[in-house]
């Protein structure tokens, strides 16, 4: 799997596959019923280089390529897709800050998010906005010195632990996606309140929740994006994204086949292996026949990123088609189980409601449509309703 990766970003991948075995699939149960993940496991995860790999050496990152990125979020994601995704978004926006960041912001922020000691979130979605996001309402008004905060952000992946707040704000309602810009909201500022964690499906280790500004206070020194900046900037990061929930659904694909096969292999019905069933066999088939199919349009769509290409309708198709496989091939390795697959030690149940889950983030399904419709109708002069 890591045969075309140089030598240090397979040693990545191989410790991404480590901690996952060591650190996240022991305990993945436990955070899905305590609806919670120890903030501890980030520096754990920053001491594995986990944190830091997407980021620019000049910032004291890896450097990877999207490839390697995405094959560390398949393995880890194989362990719980929760706790994948948090470090997902957390990694993304030190990437963001080291990146787009001032020497001032990255100086002041990115030592403790590379350490994991405090954690990142990017919130665009708000309680009435959700895939129209230049519609957001969540207003930012300048003022001498800084900026008041004052509106609601909702469904903020790692939301309940998160300290750098990358906030998407409208500066002028007016102007669209023009107005919005992108300022980061530190942990303990005034008039900022956290909600309670979100009672979902599953997915729990994502940490997920609403949050308030009550005229927040946000000092200039802050504004990562300005206005005009922030859309294009969040529409790029969320196409990335997407390549990388794509890299996700594969490994809890993988992983459902993987325990699917070993437990038909030795599971007795009518004295012989349920494997040897010609109808189980070609269901499990079938779903090997999707997983090379996500990886392969996954892959794509990050090698696309890789040449420094926009690739957005490659990271649409991926997305699209590795989420509704995920949840049809989980479902399917599930019924092969029979009754045990439902256990709660077993990573059916996590698997399926976070494929769900995948269907509907950094754009649903229905979304991704819409992008890949432009993309066919772009040379026709015509645009996608
Ligand atoms: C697990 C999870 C983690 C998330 N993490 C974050 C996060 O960290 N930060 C953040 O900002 N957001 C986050 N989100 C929010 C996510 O980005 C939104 O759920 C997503 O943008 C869709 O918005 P919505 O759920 O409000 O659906 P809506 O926009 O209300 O859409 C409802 C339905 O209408 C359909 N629809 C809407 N417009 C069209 C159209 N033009 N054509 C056809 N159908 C359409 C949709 O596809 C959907 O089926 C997360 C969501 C989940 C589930």
């Amino acid at each position: 799997m890591t045969d075309e990766l140089p030598r240090n970003e397979a040693d990545l991948v191989a410790a991404a596959a480590e901690f996952a075995a060591s650190e996240v699939r022991p305990h993945a149960a436990k955070w899905e019923k305590a609806r919670a993940l120890p903030a501890e496991v980030f520096q754990r995860a920053a001491a594995a280089g986990l944190t830091s790999a997407i980021l620019p050496p000049a910032a004291g990152g890896g450097g990877v390529s999207m490839l390697c990125a995405a094959r560390m979020a398949d393995v880890l994601a194989r362990a719980d897709f929760g706790f994948a995704f948090a470090l997902k978004v957390h990694a993304n926006a030190a990437n963001a800050v080291a990146r787009r960041g001032t020497d001032d912001q990255c100086s002041r922020l990115l030592p403790d998010m590379i350490g994991g000691r405090r954690i990142g979130a990017f919130c665009l979605t708000e309680p009435g906005v959700g895939s129209d996001a230049t519609a957001i309402a969540c207003a930012a008004r300048k003022e001498t010195g800084g900026w008041t905060v004052s509106g609601e952000k909702a469904w903020v992946t790692n939301g309940v632990i998160a300290d750098v707040l990358s906030v998407y704000v409208q500066t002028d309602a007016r102007a669209g996606w023009r107005g919005i810009a992108n300022l980061l909201v530190e942990g303990g500022s005034p008039g900022f309140t956290r909600g309670a964690p979100y009672d979902l499906l599953g997915g729990h280790a994502a940490g997920l929740c609403g949050l308030t500004f009550d005229a927040c206070r946000v000092p200039d020194a802050n504004l990562l994006l300005p206005p005009g900046e922030g859309f294009k900037a969040a529409m790029a990061g969320i196409n990335m994204a997407r390549m990388f929930v794509a890299a996700l659904c594969c490994g809890m694909l993988a992983d459902s086949l993987d325990r699917a096969l070993e437990y038909g292999a030795a599971r007795m019905a009518f004295g012989r292996p349920i494997l040897a069933n010609q109808g189980l066999q070609w269901e499990l088939a079938d779903v090997a026949t999707d997983l090379e199919a996500c990886r392969l349009l996954t892959d794509r769509a990050a090698c696309t990123l890789d040449a420094g290409e926009a690739g957005i309708a490659e990271c649409a198709h991926a997305k699209k088609f590795a989420t509704r496989a995920a949840v049809r091939g989980i479902s399917a390795c599930m019924q092969a189980m029979g009754a045990v697959g439902l256990r709660a030690d077993e990573p059916f149940g996590r698997h399926f409601a976070a494929a769900k889950m995948c269907e509907f983030l950094d754009g649903t399904t229905e979304i991704q449509n819409v992008v890949i419709s432009r993309s066919l109708l772009r040379p026709f002069g015509l645009d996608a309703s």
